[in-house]
Formats: C-alpha cells, structure tokens, sequence
C-alpha cells in the first residue's frame, strides 16, 4: 500500500504546480458576513484551470511519472472534473489519456474531456464497475492508473488549494470543505498541519450519500450505493484507504446538506457573490450556512470546489 501523504508533500505539490495552476481568488461579501454572522473567505476553485480543484491533483500526480510512464500514457475513471482534469494535465505534459465516464456524466464535462484531446471509455453507473474498467485498461494498455482520489500525489496537490487560503487568510477559526472520495478534504488537513495548526476542519458531503460521515463516526470505512444528488462530483460510494486516516486524524467533523440547500447555496453564489458554482461546489457553504450560529464573529474558510455545470442545468435547478 501507498505510504501516507505529508504536509511537506502539500508544500512540494504546491512547487510543481506554479506556473501552471492559478492561484486563485478569495472572495468576501458583506452581505454573506452579514447573513451569517461569520467573517466569511471563499477560495474560489471553479476559477482554477478546467474549473475545479481537481487539476490540482492529476497535474501533481501526473508530472511525477517516469518517463516510460509518460510515454505510455494514463487512464482515470470519473463522473466528470477528474477526467477533465487528468485530460488537461496530460495534454500539458504531452501524455495520452484515456478517460473511463459514465454514459450519463454532464454533456459539458463529455465534451471538454474531448477538447483536451483524451480518449473517452463510455460505461453504466448503476451496473458497471469503473474501478474494475480503469484496471482492466491500465493492464491490457501497460497505462498507469490516476485514482481520483485515493492517491498520495492527488492527495497532496488538493492541499495546495487551502494551503493557498491559509497563507492569503490569517488567523482562519474554521474551514468548511466539499467532501466526496476525500482527496480534497485528507489534502486540506495536510495543509492545516503545515500552515494553520489551529483552524478546525469540517467535511460536508450530501445528505444522500452520507458514508463520509457514518465511517467518521465509526472509525471503519463505510460503503454505500450510488447516492442519488445533485452534487454529481460526491457521488462516491467510499472514502479511500488513505484519505480516511488522514481525515480522522485532522477533522473536527462532517456534515451532510440536502440537494434543497445546495440549491440555495447556489442561489446566493449567484446573486451576491456573482459566481457560477456546480451543485458540488455548493457543499461546504450550505453547510456553513445551516450552522451559521455555531460560527458567529469567526473567521470562517469555503472552499468553492468546482464551477462545472450544464447552463440549462443550472437554469432549471435555480427555477425549481
Ligand atoms: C471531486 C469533487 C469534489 C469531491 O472531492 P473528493 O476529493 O472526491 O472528496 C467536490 N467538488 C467538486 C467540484 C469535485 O469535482
């Protein structure tokens, strides 16, 4: 098995990735502060390079390969941002990619997987297995395998999107983060041992797919079915063998939101902070926004992770 990640791999992910993700943006609203009562920061990852945290990942994993590797090409399975993102990195890193998606992931993201020049493996859902379709590949291709999630590189090139927000954001009480396979939320609690030994650290997953939460309080992982939500990037059955321990040592604890308050969430990214936020990316701030009063005069981090939405998709959840 893969030795855990550490905060010195969030600080060398966060080297290899200058120059080519962007730093991005925190926002502020005095009207959310004034709302929540809290002292808000939002890192705004739908404006990161294929719009979400998850180049951050492929990008750190894929550019540590050895040049046989490289030459060999890589494949990732994924419902939509990590394929994007895999496809992306490798066209930078002039790597062949194939991507293993789901027949029903949003057309957008279909579509710019293509755009960045990889191969599409199209599969079902509810009956096949994309772990088992992914291997299968990587054998029969000699192609290495990008885990969208439980993997120390994809691990650690995660973290540097809060570690980013500690280093622009002092004194952070909280921060509230997206939580699907874990990568992004065992990356943020790396990052917080380097930077920000203090601040505490929720996971926020849909209420649908509550696994996070369950293995959270048990100690042991727990596998669910498919979760039927509208936050398609945490459609995840499990957390991973190596974002588990690391989120139970650093995380204070998860929440779960409904697909009703996503859509608020998405509402106000809309209309107050102007930003187009996949229902995924909504996660963390609807929860901050339910538990506002446990948070009163805090300095409280959202992590904003993806912006990746159909325009008619989105239309129709704001009208509903
Ligand atoms: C993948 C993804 C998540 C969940 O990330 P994990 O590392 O699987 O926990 C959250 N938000 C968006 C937009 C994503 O693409």
């Amino acid at each position: 098995m893969n030795p855990l990640p550490s905060p010195a791999d969030v600080r060398a992910a966060a080297e290899r990735l200058r120059g080519h993700a962007h730093r991005t943006p925190v926002a502020t609203s005095r009207r959310v502060d004034g709302e929540t009562g809290a002292c808000v920061f939002f890192k705004c990852e739908n404006l990161q390079r294929m719009g979400a945290f998850k180049f951050r990942g492929a990008f750190t994993a894929l550019s540590r390969l050895a040049d046989a590797q490289r030459r060999a090409g890589v494949v990732a399975y994924s419902s939509g941002n990590h394929a994007q993102a895999v496809a992306l990195a490798a066209r930078i890193l002039d790597m062949p990619a194939t991507i293993v998606m789901p027949h029903d992931a949003p057309r957008s993201k279909v579509a710019a997987t293509l755009g960045y020049g990889a191969r599409v493996v199209g599969y079902d859902r509810v009956t096949e297995d994309r772990e088992r379709i992914g291997a299968a590949l990587a054998a029969e291709h000699g192609l290495t395998l990008v885990p969208p999630y439980d993997h120390p590189d994809v691990i650690a090139g995660q973290g540097t999107a809060a570690l980013e927000l500690f280093e622009d954001v002092d004194g952070l009480d909280a921060l509230f983060v997206c939580l699907g396979g874990g990568g992004l939320l065992a990356g943020s609690a790396l990052a917080a041992e380097a930077a920000a030994p203090t601040c505490r650290l929720f996971g926020v997953e849909p209420a649908a797919g509550d696994d996070g939460q369950r293995s959270f309080r048990s100690g042991e992982i727990v596998h669910i079915p498919t979760p039927d939500t509208i936050a398609d990037g945490a459609q995840t059955q499990h957390l991973g063998t190596l974002t588990f321990p690391i989120i139970r040592r650093r995380v204070t604890d998860i929440h779960t939101v409904t697909d009703a308050e996503l859509v608020d969430a998405m509402r106000v990214f809309a209309s107050t902070l102007k930003m187009v936020v996949e229902p995924t990316g909504c996660l963390a701030f609807a929860a901050l926004r339910r538990l506002a009063p446990e948070f009163a005069g805090q300095r409280v981090g959202v992590l904003v992770s993806g912006g990746n939405v159909d325009l008619d998709r989105y239309a129709t959840l704001l009208a509903r």
